[in-house]
């Protein structure tokens, strides 16, 4: 299965890529979405199209939707929770 077409651009890995804390858990979470057959069940995938784009997406999401450990979804908007369970 090809990458997904966001891996290089998305918000999520460019935040977090230079922390060695979360390295780990970002290798993990690419493999199993962003390379692997989880693709196509990005949440963060969900939420963009669903609000016009990924500059609407909470960069902490996690691509199974949870925030990133040792963040909070506190913050994220109604419109994102709507459109995290369409
Ligand atoms: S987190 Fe989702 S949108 Fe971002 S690269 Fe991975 S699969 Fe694509």
């Amino acid at each position: 299965m090809a990458d997904c077409e966001k891996l290089a651009t998305c918000a999520f890995f460019k935040e977090y890529q230079e922390d060695e804390s979360k390295k780990l858990a970002l290798a993990g979470l690419a493999n199993m979405y962003c390379r692997g057959d989880k693709q196509d069940v990005c949440v963060r995938k969900k939420v963009s199209k669903a609000l016009g784009g990924p500059v609407n997406v909470p960069v902490n999401m996690m691509p199974n939707g949870q925030p990133l450990a040792g963040t909070s979804s506190d913050g994220w908007s109604d419109a994102v929770k709507t459109a995290m369970k369409l």
